[in-house]
């Protein structure tokens, strides 16, 4: 049976994750609702802005069933806001910003500065036999990696791709460069 996969689409760059992992044969929802989230197998948050994010988090009633469903290791793929929303400590974000705290991360907002705002870069990731072709826009950088947290991948040493139990979260956007193998690893690993 396909694999049924949600994708938070309160906000930020949605539509190219479920069109990704449609092409890799996932049944995919779009996820507003604590209804629509309890039918889910697995979740990807997307990029797009944290801070709103969060307050939409809230607003939709979804804040409380997305960690309790985290809490009982629903798999999920965390990328470039969605890895600021599920690390454990954000460094310039917003006071009021939630932390759901699930990768024991500490992540810093916005942290390639103005001049690098978005840049693109081929990077070898565990696992696959070519580079992964990774689109940085306005990214979070790690820069502290707690016990238990895997680096599936760096940017000169900075880890982009981090693993932790039913958790992977990414600094880029790996929906945006027409390379399917990490969606399709998602959805190997849940089977
Ligand atoms: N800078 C954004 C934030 O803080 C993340 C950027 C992105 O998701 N592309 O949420």
């Amino acid at each position: 049976m396909k694999p049924r996969v949600g994708v938070l689409a309160l906000q930020g760059g949605f539509a190219a994750h479920a069109a990704i992992l449609e092409s890799c044969g996932a049944r995919v929802d779009e996820i507003r609702t604590a209804e629509q989230l309890a039918l889910v197998d697995a979740l990807v948050m997307p990029g797009g802005e944290s801070t709103t994010m969060s307050m939409l988090l809230e607003r939709s009633g979804l804040l409380a069933p997305l960690a309790e469903r985290l809490d009982a290791q629903m798999a999920v793929l965390g990328t470039c806001a969605g890895m600021i929303l599920l690390a454990r400590e954000v460094v310039d974000g917003r006071a009021d910003q939630h932390s759901l705290g699930l990768v024991d991360l500490t992540v810093r907002r916005n942290a390639y500065g103005t001049q690098l705002e978005s840049f693109e870069a081929d990077i070898a990731v565990e696992g696959f036999e070519t580079p992964f072709h990774a689109v940085f826009i306005r990214a979070p950088a790690v820069e502290r990696v707690g016990a238990g947290v895997e680096v599936l991948a760096r940017h000169g040493d900075r880890p982009v791709l981090c693993r932790s139990g039913s958790a992977t979260v990414a600094a880029f956007h790996p929906e945006l460069s027409g390379d399917e193998r990490l969606h399709a690893r998602f959805l190997a690993d849940l089977s």
